[in-house]
């Protein structure tokens, strides 16, 4: 039979065995943030596209080509391509630089990019991120790039590796734009087409062109590092002295500018090399002029966004250990309508203890029921039958090894029995 209707292409659906990985990561990835005292925000899909042209830039391989932007009425709606406009948004909204600063958020969001879907990358994906309002000192930054740093760790991703960059602010950003004009307007010719349109407005993304002419140039391109007023400067010995004094590893890498026109000083990202080329992981940094741009007080900020899609993929790649897929604790089969529901209510008191019960709903004869408890990898089962209904207990086996014990058929003795079973089983391990 040919499928009617399939996934759209760079979308996917995650089952389950994936979806428990996905669990595992967003509850490691917010809980990390919490230690640092971050607390989440849920912020809508969909947008007014102005508020991504303001804030990612006109001039953004993602605002030119990437969005997807429709017309309802007369307004012109965007599904978010990342999660920081959108934060800031909200933030001026909800009147949250009122309360006392600094202010610090994390989301977990789907964002949405028309781009080429390629290994750990999606039309639709997910990211993680932070954004930390109301801090220019560069203890801010570190505190940013060290909830990043400790999510990686705990996943066990040891080996992505931190790179660093200071790209300046509105004072320095444009002398170091010119001595990067100068420099490209003697080479045009060996410039592929789209950064000689870059040329002009924004010098800065010739930087971090794929294409291998451009990355040849960018080597020998001036560094921003060199550019820098004192007050950038400063501020960047500053965030590497605190990454050091917190054991942090990490690279300056001159040619990290990050895709949106937004940062200032501090850019960084987390690069893993276990999917195919050098693939970002994270990446964020300073915006200090972005809460202003946006209609707000000026206000210092800066955050990062993680993609869950890609670290995933890094994850299973490296070898990294998830937690086990639920187990099933009991499955309780029966023989007949009384049986049935007797399997019913203590299933139905189980389960509010906490414990994950299975009882037959369709009907299978025992033979099949008991398959379908071993293809759920129950740890324990039991079958009530006229006999056990009788007497008021049943015989509960523990799959692992076989040891039957007898227990009486009332949701406090079962649940006594499994929070043993239980017990034993931390003990031993
Ligand atoms: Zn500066
Ligand atoms: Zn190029």
């Amino acid at each position: 039979m040919a499928l009617k209707y399939r996934s759209i292409r760079g979308t996917r659906d995650i089952l389950p065995g994936q979806s428990e990985k996905w669990r595992y990561v967003e509850r490691v990835a917010l809980e990390t943030a919490a230690t640092y005292g971050i607390r989440q925000i849920r912020i809508p899909t969909i947008e007014k596209t102005e508020l991504f042209t303001r804030s990612v830039g006109e001039t953004t391989d993602v605002v030119q080509k990437e969005m997807y932007t429709f017309e309802k009425g007369r307004e012109s709606i965007t599904l978010r391509p990342e999660g920081t406009a959108g934060t800031v948004r909200a933030v001026l909204e909800n009147s949250m630089l009122a309360d006392t600063l600094p202010l610090k958020l994390s989301y977990i969001v789907s964002c949405f990019r028309h781009d080429n879907p390629q290994a750990g990358r999606y039309r639709e994906f997910t990211q993680f991120g932070i954004e930390c309002f109301g801090n220019s000192l560069p203890t801010a930054d570190a505190e940013v790039i060290g909830v990043a740093y400790d999510i990686l760790s705990r996943l066990g991703l040891s080996d992505v590796s931190l790179e660093i960059n200071s790209i300046g602010c509105p004072k320095c950003r444009p002398s170091y734009n010119q001595a990067l004009k100068a420099y490209y307007e003697n080479r045009t010719d060996k410039l592929c087409k789209t950064c000689l349109e870059r040329l002009e407005r924004n010098p800065l993304r010739l930087l971090d062109c794929k294409e291998e002419g451009c990355q040849a140039l960018a080597a020998q391109a001036p560094k921003s590092t060199d550019y820098l007023c004192e007050e950038c400067d400063d501020h960047f010995e500053g965030l590497k002295k605190r990454l050091d004094a917190m054991g942090f590893v990490y690279r300056v890498n001159p040619f990290i500018v990050r895709g949106l026109d937004y940062y200032t000083k501090t850019v960084f990202e987390f690069i893993s090399d276990k999917i195919g080329a050098q693939a970002t992981v994270c990446g964020g940094g300073r915006y200090d002029g972005l809460v202003e741009e946006l209609g707000g007080p000026h206000t210092p900020a800066l955050g990062f966004g993680m993609g869950l899609d890609r670290i995933l993929l890094v994850m299973e790649n490296s070898g990294c250990q998830f937690p086990a897929p639920p187990i099933c604790d009991l499955y309780i089969g029966s023989m007949g309508e009384e049986e049935n529901i007797k399997a019913l209510t203590l299933a139905t008191h189980l389960r509010r203890e906490g414990f994950t019960v299975l009882c037959d709903t369709v009907g299978r004869s025992v033979k099949a029921q008991m398959r379908y408890a071993d293809k759920q990898s129950s740890a324990h089962s039991c079958i009530i039958g006229s006999n056990e209904l009788g007497q008021g207990k049943a015989t509960v086996k523990r799959m692992a090894d076989g040891n039957q014990t007898e227990v009486a058929l009332t949701a406090e003795a079962m649940s006594q029995y499994l929070y043993a079973e239980k017990a034993e089983e931390i003990a031993e391990a």
